[in-house]
């Protein structure tokens, strides 16, 4: 993008654009590219969640892949999450307590105990009250479950992401072999899919696509592709022609 487009897109009176979806479709890849071509903040609310469940895994709130709750809720007034800008990425890395743990939490470890975690309401209560804070000066891209519902029903654009379950798996697959995991396809599908079960199934804030969101389904687009896509949807909904 030019300078002078990222100018223009800076001008526009800067709103919230929530994006919503199935576990691996590449919210986060997505939501982090409209993030840097809009000159605005991406935050991954996913990475709160796997931030909380990391820490409930290294106090003892989590054994054997069993969530105590009570012992969860018992730790959240001691964790403290934060993100920093990472210029080398081009995105914020998580800390929590002042420890950065962004190479920690995306482990199938991690992956398998975080719906346990995220269907705690006060683990919920917490990180939404910090999401809404984050996003109260606008001009962010939120990616989550319930951005679009819950977080900022008001979001001025709502996406709901979708795509094939398998592709979405091999998605995933590549990219925890890609970084060295020793994985199988079959689990990261078995996970995918049981996330997804309990995400859409839990009691406060189930996974669901808001009335007004557009829906995506990227099975077969690049995000190039999508990046288009988006900026069509972006233009019309703000009136802005210049990016
Ligand atoms: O987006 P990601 O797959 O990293 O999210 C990990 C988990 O965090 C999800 O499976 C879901 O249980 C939880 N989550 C949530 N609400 C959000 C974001 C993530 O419950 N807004």
């Amino acid at each position: 993008m030019s300078d002078t487009n990222t100018a223009a897109a800076a001008k526009h009176r800067k709103i919230i654009i929530a994006i919503d979806g199935f576990s691996s479709c590449g919210k986060s890849t997505f939501a982090k590219a409209i993030a840097a071509r809009l000159g605005y903040i991406f935050i991954d609310t996913g990475a709160m969640y796997r931030a909380v469940t990391l820490y409930a895994l290294t106090h003892g709130a989590i054994r054997s892949g069993i969530v105590d709750e009570e012992r969860v809720v018992a730790l959240l007034d001691a964790i403290s999450i934060a993100f920093r800008f990472n210029p080398e990425r081009g995105a914020s890395d998580i800390y929590v307590n002042g420890e950065l743990v962004e190479g920690r939490i995306r482990t199938i470890e991690v992956s398998n105990c975080v719906s346990g975690v995220s269907a705690i309401p006060e683990v919920r209560a917490k990180l939404v009250a910090l999401q809404q804070q984050m996003g109260k000066s606008r001009g962010v891209v939120m990616d989550g479950r319930d951005i679009g519902t819950v977080v900022f029903p008001d979001a001025e654009i709502k996406l709901f992401m979708t795509a094939d379950p398998a592709v979405r798996a091999r998605r995933r697959y590549d990219e925890l072999r890609a970084k060295g995991d020793e994985v199988s396809l079959e689990e990261i599908e078995r996970n995918v899919r049981s996330r997804d079960e309990a995400d859409m199934h839990r009691a406060v804030s189930p996974l669901r696509q808001a009335p007004d969101a557009v829906v995506l389904d990227n099975s077969h687009m690049s995000v190039e592709e999508q990046m288009e896509w988006f900026m069509r949807l972006f233009r019309e909904r703000t009136g802005e022609g210049n990016c």
